[in-house]
């Protein structure tokens, strides 16, 4: 379910707009995109039969929310243009592998932090982050250098 875009989501949402979330259901989708929010969230998709199908699709695709929330990093993904350069930069991944560095590809190592799949920017090994780490120097390499804007820290 990587590159889920935001309609991709409000089209599996009830479209009711029923604010039982807080918001409309175009701002619910964004804001699971954007890591803010999470598909139980939405009281109808939990608790309506006819939306359960919907509700696993959605579990499925927003699985890395716990992940999300232990680096902190929040991803747009209708922003994140696949380029990669979050992987590239990030200490911690480099270190695992130098092809990294060399411009072959995140997918060829065994554990980066943050890789690129289908084109996509994707949590990895959240536990590796330099911000999880105890006592690890503080990090915002790939917030800083995403030239999409495509990260923020929650
Ligand atoms: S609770 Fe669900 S159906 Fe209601 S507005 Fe929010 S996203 Fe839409
Ligand atoms: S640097 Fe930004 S645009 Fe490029 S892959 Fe990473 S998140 Fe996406
Ligand atoms: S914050 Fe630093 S260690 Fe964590 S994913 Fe970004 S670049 Fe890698």
């Amino acid at each position: 379910m990587a590159g889920m875009k935001v309609l991709d989501v409000y089209r599996l949402l009830p479209r009711t707009n029923c604010r039982k979330c807080g918001m409309v259901c175009m701002a619910f989708a964004s804001a699971l995109l954007t890591g803010k929010a999470k598909p139980e969230d939405c009281p109808p998709l939990v608790e309506e039969e006819k939306y359960a199908e919907a509700y696993q699709k959605l579990k499925e695709a927003f699985g890395d929310k716990g992940e999300r929330e232990a680096t902190g990093l929040s991803i747009d993904r209708d922003k994140c243009d696949g380029c990669g350069i979050c992987a590239a930069v990030c200490e911690i991944s480099l270190e695992k592998s130098q092809e990294l560095a060399n411009g072959k590809g995140s997918r060829r190592i065994e554990s980066p932090v943050i890789a690129i799949v289908d084109g996509l920017i994707t949590i990895k090994n959240p536990d590796a982050c330099r911000r999880v780490v105890p006592d690890a120097p503080t990090c915002n390499a790939c917030v800083d250098l995403c030239p999409m804007k495509a990260l923020t820290f929650l």
